[in-house]
């Protein structure tokens, strides 16, 4: 099977400023943040639930979605 890029998801949290880092492939990523322009992400510290643009959370993963919708 050929080596799936991952990307690298980064955050962090608005309310106790924890920071939030997972790295998934491309199904992983569409399977657990469906394909919205604005991703949902949890606080493994305090458990708030909040929402960034995918572009700032992950640039290189907007940037691939942007690239594949070309194709
Ligand atoms: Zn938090």
């Amino acid at each position: 099977m050929p080596k799936k890029k991952r990307y690298k998801i980064k955050s962090s949290c608005p309310q106790c400023g924890c920071s939030f880092a997972s790295h998934l492939t491309d199904e992983e990523l569409k399977k657990r943040y469906g394909d919205v322009p604005n991703i949902e992400l949890e606080c493994d510290e305090c458990m708030l639930k909040y929402h960034k643009p995918r572009q700032k959370v992950c640039p290189e993963w907007d940037k691939a979605c942007k690239l594949e919708e070309k194709s």
